[in-house]
């Protein structure tokens, strides 16, 4: 479809979103313009992209958080629009309201929405209003300490105390005992004003044994506003995501339908288009609150991608473009099952330290039902600059019980040299009873973490895949001899742990 505005897309990112998005763009005949830090000049978004601006140092508040030097190269690059992905400025309401000054098209939401939904104290307010429930607890920010006894009187332990401002799993605190309540409270207050330049907190009430289970809605500039089914996101690590499937094991039709409900009206509440996320929290009992909404495309979008059968990037840019969504809320189904696996540089047996550096070998997954949405290439070395993750991996089957199997035989196949990963301890994911049986929650990496990070061979594998494992050993038998031939190839052990240290921990 010819797109009425948009020809030219600058996208303000990097990393396996930037070329995620672009994928798309090309299929859509629009061009590309990559951004780029210094320490991205060899990154695989800037060779992607049709032209390529260097736009500051490394350090993201240097480069990728330079509003005005991103404006610039949309302008001199003729660009009718931005996308700006995940992370960086996808959730900047200056950066929304810049583009708009500037007759740019940001493909995201209105400055308005961002900020009706970006700080979470005026979210609760706007869903209470709009009728959605939320996690009981404080409406307005809780400046003193009687307030806050006060509140905790009224919902009872254990709570939760927030920054208004968090994200990334950051900027929570867990209070369980009411001699913790005052120091907790001085505590998340300064950690708040420290991480994100803002001490507003709020209370309520800590969920037990929650799911975290997200709804990824779209809406037009037409008043039509559609949901596209749940995400279940319950395997956490510190409050961060790290595997990710769709249909939630856990949901029934009927709560499917009123959480769906809901997701719709919270959008429509601060009238929002494009693309969003409601994110709620469920009990073993299926009630659910309203968390949060993410203002943007999510990281684990391919899942719905693929149960729903919508590519939610072109979605984004048709309705930045001005067109109406070609679907309405009954076109739209659930297909079979899809698991998202992050993949990250790091070092699970350390405490899941970031360890970037120089790849040297990767052999991805392919075969059917395989997505592999990376960015890394043979020779490529992660910036200590930005989040570990190196790719996400993506597989789609008819059923739960066989899209797990096929997620194993696709972390087996999947083989990266040069830097640590978190293929093993996923694999073990795969392989626990709780997960196989789809009965866990958001403790269970922390429950489970010996038998995660246990060395013992995970079980079964199909023996027609021995096909495949030999290939790759022998393949690596051949790597071995060529590196010994030449050294030159041979990663040196410098100061490796140093450099995890350096480097920062956000997760996406
Ligand atoms: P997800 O639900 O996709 O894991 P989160 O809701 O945890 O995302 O929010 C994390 C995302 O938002 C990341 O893209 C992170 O970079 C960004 N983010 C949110 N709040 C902040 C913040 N205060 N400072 C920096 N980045 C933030
Ligand atoms: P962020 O902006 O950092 O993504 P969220 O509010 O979305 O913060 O919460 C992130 C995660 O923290 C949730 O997925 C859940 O695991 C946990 N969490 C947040 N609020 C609660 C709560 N009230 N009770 C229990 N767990 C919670
Ligand atoms: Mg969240």
């Amino acid at each position: 479809m010819e797109m009425k505005n948009i020809k030219k897309v600058l996208i303000a990112n990097r990393g396996e979103i930037a070329v995620r998005i672009m994928r798309s763009c090309r299929e859509m005949g629009i061009h590309t313009v990559a951004v780029f830090s210094d320490a991205d000049r060899t990154a695989l978004h800037v060779r992607y992209a049709g032209e390529a601006y260097h736009i500051g140092a490394a350090p993201s508040a240097e480069s990728y958080l330079n509003i005005e030097k991103i404006i610039e190269v949309a302008k001199l690059s003729k660009s009718e629009a931005i996308h700006p992905g995940y992370g960086f400025l996808s959730e900047n309401a200056t950066f929304s309201r810049r583009c708009r000054e500037e007759g740019i098209i940001f493909i995201g939401p209105s400055p308005e929405a961002i900020e009706g939904m970006g700080d979470k104290i005026t979210a609760r307010k706007t869903m209470i209003a709009a009728g959605v429930p939320v996690v009981p607890g404080t409406t307005e920010k809780v400046s003193t300490e009687d307030e806050a006894l006060n509140i905790i009187a009224e919902i009872g332990l254990p709570v939760m105390i927030k920054a208004s401002a968090g994200g990334g799993g950051k900027g929570m605190r867990l209070v369980k005992k009411e001699s913790d309540i005052v120091s907790s409270l001085r505590a998340a207050r300064s950690e708040a004003k420290s991480a994100f330049g803002d001490d507003s907190i709020y209370i309520e009430k800590y969920i037990e044994s929650p799911h975290h289970i997200e709804f990824q809605v779209l809406a037009d500039r037409f008043g039509n506003t559609v949901h596209l089914f749940e995400r279940e996101c319950s395997v956490q690590r510190r409050h961060q995501k790290v595997v990710e499937e769709t249909p939630s094991p856990v949901m029934t039709p009927e709560v499917r339908k009123i959480m769906g409900d809901y997701a719709v009206a919270a959008a429509k509440a601060v009238n929002y288009e494009g693309a969003g996320t409601i994110e709620f929290i469920m009990d073993d009992n299926l009630n659910f609150y309203f968390l949060e909404m993410n203002t943007r495309l999510q990281v684990e979008h391919p899942i719905t991608e693929r149960v729903v059968g919508v590519d939610l990037v072109k979605e984004q840019i048709r309705i930045a473009d001005g067109r109406a969504l070609p679907f309405r809320q009954e076109d739209l189904h659930q297909t079979g099952h899809a698991i998202e696996c992050r993949i990250y540089a790091e070092d699970t047996d350390n405490n899941f330290m970031p360890n970037p550096g120089t790849i040297t070998h990767i052999t991805e997954p392919h075969g059917l039902g395989i997505r592999c949405d990376g960015y890394v290439y043979p020779g490529y070395t992660i910036p200590i600059y930005y989040d570990p993750m190196i790719s996400k991996l993506i597989v789609w089957d008819k059923s739960r019980q066989e899209a797990i199997s096929r997620m194993k035989r696709a972390l087996y196949e999947y083989k990266i040299t040069g830097v640590k990963t978190s293929i093993k301890f996923l694999e073990r994911i795969m392989d626990a009873v709780e997960f196989r049986e789809g009965r866990y929650n958001t403790h269970f990496i922390e429950n489970n973490l010996k038998y995660l990070l246990s060395d013992t061979e995970c079980d079964m594998y199909c023996e027609d895949l021995a096909l495949i494992a030999t290939y790759i050993e022998h393949k690596e038998k051949i790597e071995k001899i060529e590196q010994t031939i030449s050294p030159a190839t041979v990663r040196h052990g410098s100061d490796w742990k140093h450099y995890g240290r350096r480097y920062g921990s956000l997760r996406l």
